[in-house]
C-alpha cells in the first residue's frame, strides 16, 4: 500500500485534500468511531449522533464512489481510541506513508505524530484547505502585529481586503468595517414577529440505527434524543443554508443578541455544526450572503454582521487556537478553581436565564452566542469556576463544539482565561444586561436590579463583587474604566456587605 488516508471525525467533505490524488489502486481510506472521543469529555447524546450518523453518511458517499476504505463501527471493534486503530491498520496495511488533513484537535495530532513514529511510517498533513486563512498565514499576521494583543477586528478587515467581501474598491460597502452597533436589539415586549422556523431532518434510517446505538451504548451521559433535527449530510446542510439566507438573514443582524423565553433558535443560522463537519465550505457561506446583500434581500447590518462571525471570528479563533496550544487548555488567569455546580448538568436552578441557556442546550445541544457568552459564560466568571470544568463542559453539551473553536470562544473570550491576549476586555456584566436584551427575568424568583438580599439577582451580587475584587485591572483598561468608577464611590462598609454576601451566595451555589 502506498497510502493510508485517515479521514476523521470532522473532515466529512470530498475536498478532503488527504484524499488529492488519491489513487484506489494504490492507496487505502480509514474512518472510525471509538469510545474515546464520546468520553474524554462526556458528551451530549445529540452531539455523539450527529458525529456518527454524518460519518456514516460520508462513509456511503465515498463507497458509492468506489473508494476502498475500512469503516470502524463503534459496535463492531473494541480499539479504545483512535490510535489503538491506526496502529492496527498500520500493522496489517504497512503503508508507505499515512496522510491526513490537519486535524481540529491539538491532541489528536499529538497522537497521529506519536503513532508514525512509533511505527517509522512517514506522515503527511496537508493544510486544511476548508480555512480561508491558513494556520502559516495566521501566525504571520500574529507575528505583525504590534504588542501581545490579537484583535479580532484588524484580522478581519485584513480578511475582508484579501478576498473583496462587501468591499467597494477598496473601502467597506456602506462606509463601516463593523455594524455591531445595529446587532444588539432586544425584542421588545412582543417577542419574536414573523418568525420562520429553520427545517428540521427527520433521521433517516441510517439515523434511526446510531440513536438507537448511542441510547444503548452512552445511557448515562447527558442530553435528550426525544428529537433529533440537525443536518447529517450535504444536501441537508445546503437546504438549511438557502433557508437561513431566504427567512432569517434580513432579521438576523438586528437580533442576534437577543434571547427570549422558550425560544431557543430565533434568527440564527443553525449552520454551525455543517460548517465545523465540513459539510458546508465557509465560502459558499459567505458567498450566498454577500449575493442576498447585492441583491437587496438582505440589509448590509445583517449580512456583515454574520460575515464578521464565519471570516472573522471563526477564523480568528482556530489561528488563535494553534498560536496558543497547549498552554490554552491549562490557562487560569484568575486563579479560578470552583467546581461546576450538579445543575450544570440537569438545569435545575432557580435563576430563570441560566434554566432556560443549560435547559434547552440539554434538550436541543443548542445555544446561540450570547445565551453561550453572556449568560452561561457570564455566570462562569463571576462564580469564579475552574475554566477547565467550564471548557470541557461547553466541548460536551454543544453539537457544533470542536476544541479549535470551542476553547479560544470559552477560556479565552468568556472566561478571560488567557488574560486578554485575544479579547479586549473580560465581558462582566450584571443582571441588567441579561434583563435588557431577554425576558428571561421576568419569569425569575430573583430582582436583576437588587445587590443583596434574598431577591437579589446572584449575577448582579457576583458583578459587583467581581468588580471590587478586580477594580486596579478593570480601572486600567479604557473599555471597562467606566464599569468601575462607581466602585470607588463605594463606602468600605458597602464594599464589605457585598463581599460576604457574594461569598455566601458561592457558598450556596448548588441551590441557587
Ligand atoms: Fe437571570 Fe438574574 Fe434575570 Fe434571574 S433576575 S433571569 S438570575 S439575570
Amino acid at each position: 500500500m502506498r497510502n493510508l488516508v485517515i479521514i476523521l471525525g470532522d473532515q466529512l467533505t470530498l475536498d478532503n485534500p488527504a484524499l488529492q490524488a488519491f489513487d484506489p489502486s494504490q492507496d487505502h481510506i480509514v474512518m472510525a468511531e471509538v469510545m474515546q472521543e464520546s468520553t474524554h469529555v462526556w458528551s451530549h447524546r445529540q452531539r455523539i449522533t450527529l458525529f456518527l450518523s454524518a460519518m456514516r453518511h460520508f462513509a456511503e458517499a465515498l463507497q458509492a464512489r468506489h473508494f476502498p476504505l475500512t469503516y470502524f463501527k463503534l459496535e463492531s471493534h473494541d480499539y479504545p481510541d483512535l490510535a489503538a486503530v491506526w496502529r492496527a491498520m498500520l500493522q496489517q496495511h504497512q503503508p508507505e506513508a499515512v496522510r491526513v488533513c490537519e486535524p481540529g484537535d491539538w491532541r489528536v495530532l499529538q497522537a497521529l505524530q506519536a503513532t508514525a513514529r512509533e511505527h517509522h511510517v512517514a506522515l503527511d498533513v496537508p493544510q486544511d484547505t476548508h480555512y480561508m486563512c491558513s494556520i502559516p498565514q495566521f501566525q504571520r499576521w500574529a507575528e505583525q502585529q504590534k504588542g501581545s494583543s490579537l484583535r479580532m477586528e484588524n484580522f478581519y478587515r485584513g480578511m475582508r481586503k484579501k478576498y473583496k467581501l462587501l468591499m467597494k474598491g477598496d473601502a467597506p460597502a456602506g462606509g463601516e468595517w463593523n455594524y455591531d452597533k445595529q446587532n444588539r436589539e432586544h425584542l421588545g415586549k412582543e417577542g419574536p414577529q414573523n418568525l420562520k422556523p429553520s427545517p428540521r431532518f427527520a433521521p433517516d434510517a441510517l439515523t434511526q440505527a446510531v440513536i438507537a446505538l448511542v441510547k444503548k451504548r452512552f445511557p448515562d451521559h447527558p442530553g435528550k434524543l426525544d428529537e433529533f433535527p440537525w443536518p447529517v449530510k450535504r444536501a441537508q446542510a445546503l437546504k438549511l443554508l438557502s433557508h437561513f439566507i431566504a427567512e432569517k438573514l434580513p432579521q438576523f443582524g438586528t437580533y442576534q443578541d437577543a434571547m427570549w423565553q422558550d425560544s431557543p433558535y430565533l434568527w440564527h443560522s443553525l449552520l454551525a455544526s455543517a460548517l465545523n463537519l465540513k459539510l458546508l465550505n465557509p465560502r459558499e457561506v459567505i458567498a450566498a450572503a454577500e449575493q442576498a446583500y447585492q441583491q437587496g434581500q438582505a440589509p448590509l447590518a445583517s449580512v456583515e454582521g454574520f460575515i464578521r462571525q464565519v471570516l472573522g471570528w471563526r477564523e480568528f479563533v482556530r489561528g488563535v487556537y494553534w498560536l496558543e496550544m497547549p498552554a490554552l487548555k491549562s490557562a487560569n488567569y484568575f486563579k479560578h478553581e470552583r467546581d461546576l455546580p450538579a445543575w450544570f448538568w440537569t438545569g435545575q436552578t432557580q435563576m430563570q436565564c441560566l434554566s432556560q441557556c443549560i435547559g434547552q442546550t440539554l434538550e436541543t445541544g443548542y445555544a446561540h452566542h450570547i445565551q453561550r457568552l453572556m449568560v452561561i459564560g457570564l455566570f462562569s466568571t463571576l462564580a469564579e469556576l475552574s475554566p477547565q470544568q467550564v471548557a470541557d463542559w461547553f466541548l460536551a453539551v454543544y453539537v457544533d463544539a470542536v476544541e479549535w473553536v470551542e476553547l479560544p470562544n470559552v477560556a479565552g473570550m468568556a472566561l478571560y482565561a488567557n488574560g486578554g491576549r485575544f479579547t479586549s476586555k473580560p465581558y462582566v456584566a450584571s443582571g441588567a444586561y441579561i434583563k435588557r436584551m431577554s425576558n428571561y427575568c421576568a419569569n425569575c424568583r430573583y430582582d436583576p436590579t437588587l445587590k443583596a438580599g434574598e431577591a437579589a439577582c446572584p449575577f448582579t451580587t457576583l458583578y459587583w463583587a467581581f468588580l471590587i475584587k478586580h477594580e486596579t485591572l478593570l480601572a486600567g483598561n479604557q473599555r471597562t474604566r467606566l464599569m468601575v468608577q462607581h466602585v470607588g464611590k463605594m463606602t468600605a462598609s458597602e464594599q464589605s456587605a457585598i463581599k460576604a454576601f457574594a461569598s455566601q451566595r458561592l457558598k450556596q451555589i448548588q441551590q441557587l
